[in-house]
């Protein structure tokens, strides 16, 4: 092969190679060296010519059609003529004091976040799982580090469990900030307090000023840190947690309904999928089964149609009538006696602008959730993470 080709297969543009030899069956080895004519001290920056003697280096490469490359590098020390210090020349591509060179790093990275497990990574590149472990989380540090972009304009905030702490014994939770415009996570941080989030990465990142819309469940916590770290932003509460709010109070009513001797004892209950499930999805005798009960019991009848009416005020096109419905609504509900329908209506009452302004923006945490999904299952394949660090690499370099 000719030369030229060889350093361009090898893309070391400053190494000579000289020789090529199978050392076993499974493993070749390339002689080279550097051929420059003089080196600067790193220590005071002069050049030098004066060669002090030379060394042979093994480093590791990418692996070529499954046979593992080593390079034997004949390095050169030098001794600076100014301050008298003797150094090694420095080879681009290979990092000071490391036996395998960048791109085999890289490559590390790649095979760790596309095979199944670790134990096939060391077997299909002949290395220690320790070399593995610092190369993957090394490489995917440099790769978070590229990512210093601003604030996008619109963004969501959600919450999902990571660990349980060993000392307190309470659930962790880690929150993520998904980018929208870019469909990425753009910061996990470690748990979900104000004080946490405030003294967060999520600070570190710049042009807070950009983010237009936020999206977040309702969470009083999420809604002050927004406020107070996103002055142009305008918080839209996600519809799904707001549908589940009115689906736990009839929920919790259902069960205390069916304790009634009418119903038969039994543990999956089709009643739950009954009520769960939107009226204008149900089936004839579904539906008429729904009337049959809500007709015997009052109070679940009163915020079954509760339910139904908030599903249908998402249905409703423009801010205005949106606005206008959600009104009837909670003065409706004021009417009602019931303990579940007021805290409802509270709920409501407070978080009215935010669930309003979906109709100004039409978003929702959907995104959101699914890179919740996405972690829990970077979660699992890892058997669990301990590091909090490790994981947020992770977690920023398989989301985006
Ligand atoms: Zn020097």
């Amino acid at each position: 092969m000719l030369e030229s080709q060889i350093n361009k297969l090898f893309s070391l543009p400053e190494l000579k190679f000289t020789n090529k030899r199978n050392l076993t069956n499974h493993i070749i080895q390339f002689d080279a060296y550097k051929f420059s004519k003089f080196e600067v001290c790193p220590k005071c920056a002069t050049k030098t010519t004066k060669i002090h003697d030379q060394v042979y280096v093994h480093i590791k490469d990418v692996p070529i059609r499954d046979k593992i490359v080593y390079l034997r590098i004949r390095k050169r020390r030098f001794r600076c003529q100014n301050c008298n210090a003797v150094f090694r020349e420095p080879v681009p591509g290979i990092r000071k004091g490391f036996r395998s060179t960048q791109r085999f790093r890289s490559h590390i990275r790649w095979c760790a976040s596309n095979f199944t497990d670790l134990k096939r990574v060391t077997t299909k590149l002949r290395c220690s799982s320790w070399l593995v472990y610092k190369a993957f989380y090394e490489q995917l540090s440099l790769e978070a580090k590229k990512m210093n972009y601003e604030w996008p304009k619109t963004i969501g905030i959600d919450e999902h469990s990571f660990i349980r702490n060993t000392k307190t014994h309470y659930k962790e939770f880690a929150t993520v900030f998904v980018d929208f415009n870019n469909n990425r996570v753009r910061e996990v941080t470690l748990g979900r307090s104000f004080d946490s989030l405030m003294s967060s990465r999520a600070i570190d990142i710049k042009g807070r000023e950009n983010v237009k819309n936020v999206v977040i469940d309702m969470s009083s916590t999420y809604q002050k840190f927004v406020k107070s770290h996103f002055p142009n932003a305008k918080i839209t509460s996600d519809k799904f947690h707001v549908i589940k709010l009115f689906n736990h109070a009839l929920n919790k009513i259902r069960i205390e309904t069916m304790k009634h001797p009418i119903f038969l004892k039994s543990k999956t209950s089709p009643m739950r999928r009954l009520y769960l499930t939107r009226d204008d999805r149900l089936s004839f005798s579904q539906r008429s089964i729904v009337k049959h009960i809500n007709g015997l019991f009052p109070e679940l009848e009163e915020i079954y149609k509760f339910k139904e009416r908030m599903l249908s005020i998402y249905n409703i096109r423009g801010f205005k009538r949106a606005k206008k419905a959600l009104t009837k609504l909670t003065d409706e509900m004021a009417h009602s006696g019931r303990k579940a329908v007021q805290s409802l209506r509270r709920t409501l009452v407070k978080w009215r602008i935010e669930i309003l302004n979906y109709f100004k923006t039409g978003i929702t945490n959907a995104k959101t959730e699914g890179y919740n999904r996405k972690a829990k299952l970077i979660q699992r394949k890892a058997y669990g993470y301990r590091n909090f660090e490790n994981y947020r690499l992770r977690l920023l370099y398989d989301c985006r």
